[in-house]
């Protein structure tokens, strides 16, 4: 893992504090996972959003476990060697979404370097078996890069999956010292071979981590980046350093910042833009997706 020193933790801003849930759907939706033996990102990340989102009866899956063979220094992920994959968790994610009557499921994944195609075939299995027992939903994958695999992303776009989304997670600059392994110009081509292989059938995704350091400028390239790569949808949010252990936070961007990104976004082209300290990836996803649902659905 990337070696990160330790260091006391900024106050947290008051546009940053958690309102806790009062309804027992939060009870609900643990009680459905527990029971089908799912994991999600929510947990495993320490998404601060864990308790909105799951109040309101909706989480995004992990599959293919809870062991990440990459050691990001933002993620609160185990880095492990994996387990062996389990041939019915498809199913299982199946039927959560069912029991959960989603609109929009978002899964994503650990990044499994350990398997030669990277975990796409089990992508692909969930997302026929979801389709399967859910018609009509959205369905919005969120992949590690597959090392830019052809075959491991024709896996993946063979079951149609709504949205694609792969996430750059920061500037060019700070890509060494906030990822593990992943580089940023592979995943700018993960996403522009997407719509290359795809086209308009497909939506891709993608977001980034503010308050790690990054200048304006920066960013701006990178967004720019992203709509040469002719990414659609983008996400910006404040990162939080989920343990000590994990990358400080430089900055505490102003939610006004955020506001003016998203302008500037929607200037660049992107159909579709999400900004402000609380969003994460799959925050209030079905937001963009509502349009694209069958009438009734
Ligand atoms: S924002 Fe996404 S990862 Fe976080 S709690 Fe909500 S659904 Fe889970």
């Amino acid at each position: 893992m990337i070696q990160i020193p330790l260091q006391p933790r900024p106050r947290i801003p008051e546009w940053l504090r958690l309102k806790l849930p009062t309804e027992n759907t939060f009870a609900r939706t643990r009680n459905l996972l527990d029971d089908l033996r799912l994991h999600t990102v929510c947990e495993s990340a320490k998404c601060p959003n864990h308790w909105e989102c799951w109040s309101k009866g909706t989480a995004t899956f992990m599959i293919a476990g809870d062991r990440c063979t990459r050691a990001c220094g933002f993620c609160a992920v185990s880095t492990a060697k994996p387990f062996a994959l389990e041939a019915d968790e498809p199913q299982r994610v199946a039927e959560a979404t069912r029991r959960m009557n989603l609109k929009h499921v978002v899964i994503t994944a650990v990044a499994r370097d350990d398997l030669d195609d990277g975990g796409a075939e089990h992508f692909r299995q969930t997302i026929e078996a979801v389709r399967a027992l859910n018609p009509g939903i959205v369905i919005e994958v969120l992949v590690p890069d597959f090392l830019e695999k052809d075959a491991s992303l024709e896996a993946v776009l063979a079951a149609a999956p709504d949205i694609f989304n792969h996430n750059l997670e920061t500037v060019r600059r700070l890509t060494p010292s906030v990822r593990s392994r992943a580089m940023y110009d592979r995943s700018l081509a993960v996403l522009r071979k997407v719509k290359e292989k795809r086209g308009e059938r497909v939506f891709t995704k993608s977001g980034l981590m503010l308050g790690l350091g990054e200048t304006e400028d920066e960013l701006l390239t990178a967004l720019h980046d992203l709509r040469e790569s002719q990414c659609d949808i983008l996400t910006l949010g404040q990162y939080l350093q989920p343990t000590l252990k994990h990358l400080p936070v430089v900055e505490f961007v102003h939610p006004d910042k955020f506001a003016e990104y998203k302008m500037r976004a929607e200037e660049m082209g992107f159909v579709h833009v999400a900004s402000g300290p609380m969003v994460r990836s799959s925050y209030h996803a079905d937001e963009f997706s509502s349009p694209l649902r069958p009438a009734g659905t």
